[in-house]
């Protein structure tokens, strides 16, 4: 069975159409990468999965067999969809290791201990190679761009979500730091997981084996297909499919 079916589904904000009919469907254990010019409606597409409440979605949306629209965030995340932000706010005052317990709890709907979910924190911090001070400071305070990519992948190890999303995973990464995060994701990564990755280059198809590639236009899958087809993009630009696709 699919682990998400998405038919037909639509997104607006404030009444803008932004993801306008579009399908795809994910197994679990599959990696996607989503590819697409600024502004074509991937962070909408995600923020809408997520249940994010600024978004309204029309459509269908299974998620495990269940209707996905249908659910609160929490009851989302609860199910196991996770989506690592674009652009993670600080929390002042909050500290890492005090976010991931209460993601933790909120994911697995019972409380954790701080001495039991501290035993989990360590052996995912060692497993990742993190230094343990790194969870003691404030969610996002003055993180560099790698950082906050470190801190996402923790939430991921901890969370150990079903389906998880990551939205524009090369933001603020070198490329080498961006080699090391696809290597560490595909590490943390659990058999029967899927994951749904925006990225602008396909160099990270290098250090974790993408399944499907997609790229979006006007809220729309406009092509799909293998890793060939992000390494054509990088190459290439998105204007050959642009005028490949465009209307008559
Ligand atoms: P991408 O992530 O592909 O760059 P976005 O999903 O962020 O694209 O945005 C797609 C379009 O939808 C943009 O034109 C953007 O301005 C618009 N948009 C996104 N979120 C909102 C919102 N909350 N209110 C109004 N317009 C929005
Ligand atoms: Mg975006």
């Amino acid at each position: 069975m699919s682990l998400l079916e998405i038919n037909n589904l639509k997104v607006f904000a404030e009444d803008k159409e932004i993801v306008r009919g579009l399908s795809l469907t994910v197994k679990p254990g599959e990696v996607h990468v989503i590819m697409g010019q600024n502004g074509s409606g991937k962070s909408t597409l995600l923020n809408a999965l997520a249940g994010h409440p600024k978004y309204r979605a029309e459509g269908s949306v299974k998620f495990d067999g269940k209707d996905l629209l249908a659910q609160k965030p929490h009851e989302r995340a609860r199910a196991g969809v996770f989506l690592a932000f674009q652009h993670p706010n600080e929390v002042s005052g909050v500290t890492l290791s005090s976010f991931l317990r209460r993601a933790y709890v909120a994911r697995n709907g019972r409380e954790a201990s701080v001495a039991e979910f501290e035993k989990i924190l360590v052996e995912k911090m060692r497993m990742l190679g993190m230094e343990h001070s790194f969870a003691e400071r404030g969610v996002n305070e003055g993180f560099s761009g790698g950082e906050k990519k470190r801190s996402e992948i923790l939430q991921l190890a901890v969370l150990e979500p079903r389906l998880a999303m990551l939205d524009e995973l090369d933001s603020g990464l070198d490329v080498d730091a961006l080699a090391k995060i696809a290597e560490t994701l595909s590490m943390i990564r659990k058999p029967d997981t899927a994951v749904i990755i925006v990225t602008h280059y396909a160099r990270i198809l290098k250090n974790l084996k993408a399944d499907r590639v997609h790229v979006m236009r006007d809220g729309q899958i406009v092509a799909s297909g293998d890793g060939r087809l992000a390494v054509q993009l990088e190459e290439n630009g998105y204007g050959w499919i642009n005028s490949a696709t465009a209307a008559p």
